[in-house]
């Protein structure tokens, strides 16, 4: 793609934000693959057309457009819009349009540079001819993610409601592939079954996500979780249970993180990652929080104005985050027991634990906020064994090694930070090794978790 010199920044106003999806495509970038698919589909029941885009395919063209000093997942997104954009103009010839797309690039207003993706985003596209009428649609943990101005207003909450739900399900269908993998009869069955179960769930998303029939849809996922039992090989002993933490992007993105969960497996491991939906209770606890300590100033300076605002938030985050999780544990009772699928810590639980030692404050933010206290409670739970994965030089993570790595002895677990950028290195697989006959030790002392 030829280039040209940036001239202006107005556009960071103009064409990054909160925009109507109607009669457009909405553009949603691939970081776990079920988690996009079932949001995809949700949006499409609502009558929005979205798509999710082939990711890693042009990595090539992220690595063009950036310097290399930006965080690894900006890298892939960059090349995944850049892409996909690409693939649209040779398909459409003429006709092709930037304007009848909307990109999804969500941001946080926390301390490291998520917040910058998509400006820098916006830049780049500025910067190539026709690509600058290309809207982004931005979401913010500012306001908790909130999809007002997306939709038509009275559907705005039913739409995230649902949007909700499916990232939940979505984490319970990754759940159960690494549930069953390591003990699969079959070698390749698993994924295969997983793959046909995600597009099922689609057309239960698409069907049932608009009238909020939640029942229907845990009808189709209990089906898929009574057939998945079903490839598990019942002679293979259960094996040790690795938790992973890290940063969302990257721990989530195969292709970034190198199917690390798959070599785990190699190993002789049972994974479980942290999930996607503790993020979203995060975003919305933390924006509680805010709220309360905001009222709480605003009381002690008698400022009535700004304290009936701050109490009007805290009612809104609170009924947000009581939604969540208890939508959460209903989806969990339900289905979690039936093959042994491990359940999310509660964020305000996570913060708790930070606090018993005084480990690090939610007030600094970042994800850094569950890994700490995650790792601490996948110690105390009776895992074998905790991994922390992260794009190289990546802030919070680097932050979550510095504070757990002293307490390693005290926390009597195998630990293992693995950085990831597009380079292949050298040692990994050795280091991994060497982690999983750590773990295996441990399960032999220990036992594991009860599932
Ligand atoms: S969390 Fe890590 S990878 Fe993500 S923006 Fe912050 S520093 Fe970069």
């Amino acid at each position: 793609m030829e280039s040209k010199k940036v001239v202006s920044f107005k556009s960071l106003n103009k064409t990054v934000g909160k925009f109507s999806l109607k009669e457009r495509t909405f553009l949603i970038p691939q970081m776990n693959r079920i988690g996009g698919h079932l949001l995809a589909a949700t949006f499409r029941g609502f009558g929005i057309q979205a798509k999710v885009m082939d990711t890693y395919k042009g990595l090539d063209l992220g690595k063009e457009y950036t310097s290399g000093k930006e965080c690894y997942p900006c890298q892939i997104t960059t090349g995944d819009i850049l892409y996909f954009m690409k693939k649209e103009k040779e398909r459409l010839g003429e006709a092709f349009d930037p304007d009848d797309y909307i990109y999804f690039m969500p941001e946080s207003s926390g301390p490291c540079r998520f917040g910058m993706y998509n400006k820098y985003q916006r830049i780049i596209l500025d910067s190539l001819p026709d690509l600058n009428r290309l809207k982004i649609g931005s979401l913010t943990t500012d306001d908790g993610y909130s999809l007002s101005g997306l939709i038509d207003s009275e559907r705005v909450s039913d739409l995230r409601r649902s949007s909700y739900f499916s990232v939940v399900v979505a984490d319970i269908l990754d759940r159960l592939l690494w549930r069953i993998r390591p003990y699969e009869r079959e070698p390749g069955s698993t994924d295969a079954f997983i793959e046909h179960s995600m597009h099922r769930m689609e057309d239960a998303f698409e069907k049932y996500g608009p009238g909020k029939k939640f029942d229907q849809i845990l009808d189709e996922m209990e089906i898929i979780i009574k057939e998945g039992k079903d490839l598990v090989d019942p002679a293979i002993p259960k094996k040790p249970l690795i938790g992973m933490v890290g940063e969302i992007y990257v721990r989530s993105h195969v292709h970034a993180n190198q199917d690390i969960i798959r070599l785990l497996e190699r190993y002789g491991g049972e994974v479980v990652n942290a999930s996607i939906a503790e993020w979203m209770n995060y975003t919305s606890y933390d924006r509680l929080r805010d709220a309360k300590i905001a009222f709480r100033l605003s009381m002690k300076q008698l400022r009535f104005g700004l304290m009936k605002e701050h109490l009007k938030k805290i009612f809104g985050y609170g009924s947000e985050l009581y939604y969540q999780e208890f939508r959460q544990k209903k989806v969990y009772d339900r289905l979690a027991a039936q093959i042994g699928i491990v359940r999310d810590h509660k964020v305000g639980h996570l913060e708790e634990v930070l606090r018993e030692n005084d480990l690090f404050s939610f007030d600094a933010g970042t994800e850094a906020c569950l890994s700490i206290p995650g790792i601490v409670e996948y110690a105390r739970e009776g895992f074998n064994g905790v991994v922390n994965v992260y794009p190289f030089t990546c802030m919070p993570s680097t932050i979550t090694s510095s504070i757990i790595k002293p307490m390693m002895e005290q926390l009597d677990i195998p630990y293992l930070d693995t950085p990831y950028d597009a380079s292949i290195q050298p040692g990994r697989e050795a280091a991994i090794r060497t982690f999983m006959y750590q773990a295996h030790q441990h399960f032999n002392q220990h036992g594991r978790k009860a599932a």
